[in-house]
């Protein structure tokens, strides 16, 4: 199928799509993106994901493209014409096209990029029953994690070495041994007394739509979150283990490293979130985190 892709204005065959050498994205990481999910063809969260874009526009002080409305629209019609009903949109814009200087230049106009790409749904739903592996890793990142910029070189890193232990994810660790967030998701554990504990929002980790979602789903779980970080020792110790993001929604993770977590099976409440989150996503509404990204 010809894949088609919004590129400088303009819907284009993605084959014949061209981004400028000096594009301060491609030269300087200088961009922020989003990856919206869609889901028996819908949109999860996709206002959520379009607040937090603005958010990292401003943080960057990157001129926005256009109007969240407009924006939207074109990614409605990027759906549509890529017929996909399972999968997701990706949204990019960098400060734009300009002589190679670091010091952001005046009267530039933002770029976007904004394209889709089918992804069947039995990736997830087998991971959500099975439960996944994952490692620990150094987290190498800078100090504005809040940001979703696509400089993700330190993310790939953990990932590539969670790939090559045969895991699916790598929760990153500071320098005090903190657990921040996985390479492409946020994590969470369940403690003995079945609470919910993941790190606060702050410049540390980046506020996944998911984990605001879920956040705004535990009003029907009743559950209590403590939003708190915590230790390489408790995520090993801990009697359930799960992590967030908008493409898998909540996996349950069932080994760290070497340590199996409980008995190897996703536990009673990271299933009880897995399910929340399937009928959350087949529902009616599905911007539940809306107006929930951190001004
Ligand atoms: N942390 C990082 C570093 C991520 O890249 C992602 C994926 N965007 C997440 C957390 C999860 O965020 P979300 O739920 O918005 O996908």
């Amino acid at each position: 199928m010809n894949r088609i892709a919004f590129v400088n204005g303009q819907y284009t065959a993605q084959t014949m799509a061209a981004v400028h050498v000096e594009d301060r994205g491609y030269q300087f990481s200088d961009g922020v993106y989003e990856v919206i999910p869609v889901m028996g063809g819908k949109q999860i969260d996709g206002i959520g994901h379009l607040e937090r874009l603005d958010r990292s526009l401003r943080e960057l002080k990157i001129a926005r493209p256009m109007s969240d409305r407009a924006m939207s629209m074109i990614i409605d019609e990027v759906v549509r014409r890529n017929r996909v009903r399972d999968g997701w949109v990706y949204i990019q814009v960098t400060r734009g096209v300009s002589p190679r200087d670091h010091a952001f230049p005046k009267d530039v106009e933002p770029a976007l990029v904004i394209y889709a790409r089918p992804k069947p749904a039995t990736a997830r739903r087998q991971n959500a029953e099975n439960g996944v592996a994952i490692i620990t890793a150094p987290d190498q990142r800078w100090a504005r994690r809040d940001i979703k910029t696509v400089s993700l070189l330190a993310n790939c890193i953990a990932k590539q070495a969670a790939k090559e232990a045969g895991a699916y994810e790598a929760f990153m660790v500071d320098g005090d041994g903190m657990i921040t967030e996985g390479s492409s998701t946020n994590a969470w554990i369940v403690d003995q007394e079945g609470r919910l504990i993941t790190r606060p929002a702050g410049n540390e980790i980046l506020n996944g739509i998911t984990r605001l979602a879920l956040i705004a789903l535990n009003q029907e779980l009743g559950l209590e979150i403590v939003e708190r970080p915590f230790s390489v020792e408790e995520l090993r110790d801990a009697r359930e283990v799960f992590l967030t993001s908008a493409s898998g929604l909540a996996l349950p993770v069932v080994k760290v490293d070497d340590k199996v977590i409980g008995n190897g099976r996703p536990g009673s409440i990271s299933t009880r979130i897995v399910e929340t989150f399937e009928r959350y996503v087949s529902g009616a509404d599905t911007n539940i985190a809306a107006g929930k990204t951190v001004a």
